[in-house]
Parts: structure tokens; sequence; C-alpha cells
């Protein structure tokens, strides 16, 4: 069976990419294939299609780090040709062959079934940006925090990980700030259910060890500097959930937050979590995303080509939400 994938190639230090025609005996080994309905782009699917970063450790790669579609052929007994998986991480992409693709061959142990209530376009809609923030959503609900402490703050508010966490939050009664670059787009983060939009220029300038207290809480997607001064601003026993770095990867602190108020600081990692967090934060997912704050996410569905500039797009800031992508068109 030939089936279509965007592929990526090596060529001295650059990386090629282009849509071509595959075999399927050239899928890496797994013991469920499924046929792709929806792949999304991620930032870290933006960094292997540009090569901006070194994401991709294996070539020739298939990006694509979100895969939702249905069994076509399963050896393992928890999977039957037909079942709607969802499977988000894992090093596809990154390691392994990922979504970009009309086929994924796949260990069956990174797949998990697709919850009612969510069509494999929503579960890309939502994608690993979607899943992260209700893994740190999770986290600080673990932590003990809820609405009632005070004002929940929100990095990176425009991008994927950003909008579903302002949606979550919002839909649970938290207070939440959002931060972004792009003052413009306010009236849509209100929307989505921020109740204040602040400047991202406001929090990424170095700052005091620590700071007026003000977050009860807050999910971060950019770290740098933002980070650290979300932890300086950060109440008495307040949580800090750090999921990205659409800043910067360095984190300028200092201990007296975590010291001096208690301030905990929470990693969120989406590629590894174990299976029962998965299951659990898509179940979530399917419970609370109603299909409205869904579709106010989804800025479009591209096809593989078109995923190309996209990838460029979304690095440059250029993307609002969540970028769907059928391998199908
Ligand atoms: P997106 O590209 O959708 O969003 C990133 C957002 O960050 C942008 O929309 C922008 O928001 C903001 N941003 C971009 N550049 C800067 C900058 N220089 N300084 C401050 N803010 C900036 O990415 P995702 O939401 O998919 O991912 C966000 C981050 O989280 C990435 O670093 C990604 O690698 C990481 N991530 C981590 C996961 C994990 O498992 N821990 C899983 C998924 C993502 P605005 O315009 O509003 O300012």
């Amino acid at each position: 069976m030939m089936f279509k994938a965007l592929l990526l190639e090596q060529s001295g230090t650059t990386t090629v990419s282009r849509v071509t025609t595959l075999d399927e005996s050239s899928l890496p080994p797994g013991e469920v294939m499924v046929q792709v309905d929806f792949s999304s782009l991620n930032y870290k699917d933006g960094l292997a299609i540009t090569g901006k970063s070194p994401v991709v450790r294996t070539w020739p790669m298939v990006p694509g780090i979100d895969i939702a579609g249905k069994v076509h052929s399963s050896s393992d007994s928890r999977f039957s040709v037909g079942d709607r998986v969802v499977l988000n991480g894992w090093g596809v992409g990154e390691t392994r062959w990922g979504g970009l693709a009309q086929y994924a061959r796949v260990p069956a142990d990174f797949l998990v079934p697709l919850p009612e209530g969510l069509s494999t376009m929503q579960a890309m809609s939502i994608g690993t940006a979607g899943y992260t923030a209700m893994l740190a959503l999770q986290a600080l609900e673990q932590a003990g925090v809820n609405p009632s402490m005070g004002e929940c703050l929100v990095t990176g508010a425009n991008g994927g990980v950003g909008g579903f966490a302002i949606a979550l939050l919002a839909s649970r009664g938290f207070h939440v700030v959002a931060s972004t670059g792009r003052m413009e787009e306010s009236a849509r983060l209100r929307e989505l259910g921020a109740a204040e939009v602040i400047d991202r220029s406001t929090l990424n300038q170095k700052g005091k060890p620590l700071q007026k207290e003000r977050w009860a809480a807050v999910i971060d997607s950019v770290g740098g500097q933002t980070l650290a001064n979300a932890c300086a601003a950060s109440r008495y026993a307040g949580i800090v959930a750090a999921c990205g770095l659409a800043e910067s990867m360095e984190f300028p602190v200092t201990v007296a937050p975590f010291i001096l108020r208690g301030v905990t600081l929470v990693g969120i990692d989406s590629v590894h979590a174990p299976y029962a967090r998965r299951l659990s934060a898509w179940s979530q997912l399917a419970k609370e995303m109603f299909h409205e704050k869904i579709h106010s996410m989804t800025s479009g569905v591209i096809n593989l080509e078109q995923s190309i500039p996209a990838a460029q797009d979304l690095l440059d800031g250029k993307i609002k939400g969540r970028m769907v992508v059928n391998p199908n068109l």
C-alpha cells in the first residue's frame, strides 16, 4: 500500500521538507497501524519542519507529534480494527515516524482510546497543546489550588497550550490573567475566558527576586525571565506549572520564592507521561471541552503541503490557537 507523507531529510545541516508517497513497508515496526484522520502543528513540529532546533534525532523523519485516527490493523489484543485512538508524544515526530502522513505504525502502548464525545478532528484541535494544559491544570489541582485563592496567570496566551489553559481554568471559575505579545487579540482571549489581558513585556524584564504577591497559580508555556518573574510574584504557597520555553530555555530565578514563600514549581511533561495520566487527561478533556471552545481554539485545517509554510508561521508567532492537519486532503 502506498500513502502520502511529509518527509524531512537532512542535507548537510539543512532540513529539507517535502510531501511524498511512501510504501507501507517503509513504516517503522509496531503492533498497531493507524489510519491517520488528523494530526496537528505544534511548536515542536514547527522546530522539526523548519530545522530551527535539533528536534529530529533520526533521518529521514515523518514529523507530527500528534495522531488521531482509526486502527487499520493490530496484532495487540487491546486494539481492534476501526477503534478510534489518539497519540501524543512518546518521541513520534522526533525519534520515530509521526502523524503528518496518511498512516502511522506505532507500539500499542503509545495509544489511548479516544473518549466518547470527541471526534478525531476535535481531538487534534485539542492535540498535545490541550492535553498538556489539562496535565498542568490537574497538577495545580493536585497541589490544592482552587479559584478562591486568587488570580491565576497564563503565559503564551495566544498559543495552543495557553489558550486551552485559559479556557480550562476559566470554566472552573478561576480568575485568569492572560499574558500575550499580541494585545490586539485581547477580545479573543476574553472570549476564551480571560478576565484580564496583560502585555507580555510587563513580565519579561529582569525583576527583583521577590515581587509583590499576586499569583495563586501559574500555567507558563514560555519559560525564561517570564517564568522567573512569575515565581517571584507568586503568593505564599503559590503553585507554578512550567510547560514550555517559547521565550527561552533559561530560568534566571533565585531560591527566594521557594524558601521564603513556599512556592512550588511543578514540571509538566506530556511526552512520557504514564498511561493512567494520559487517560485521565483525555477523559477530562472530553467532559470539559465544550465544542464551541474547541472550535474557537482552532485556527484552521490544512493539508500536508500547507504544513511546511505554516511551520514557519507558527514559530514566527503568526498563528492563533491550533492548526489541524488533514493528511488526506
Ligand atoms: P504555540 O506556538 O502555539 O504558542 C506559543 C506562544 O508563546 C505564542 O503564541 C506566543 O503567545 C508566545 N510566545 C512566542 N514567542 C515568545 C517569546 N519570545 N516570548 C514570550 N512569549 C512568546 O506553542 P504551544 O502552545 O504548542 O507550546 C508552547 C510551549 O510549550 C513551547 O515551548 C512548547 O515546546 C511547549 N510544550 C511543552 C509540552 C510539554 O510536554 N511540556 C507540550 C506542548 C508544548 P502570545 O502571542 O500570546 O504572546
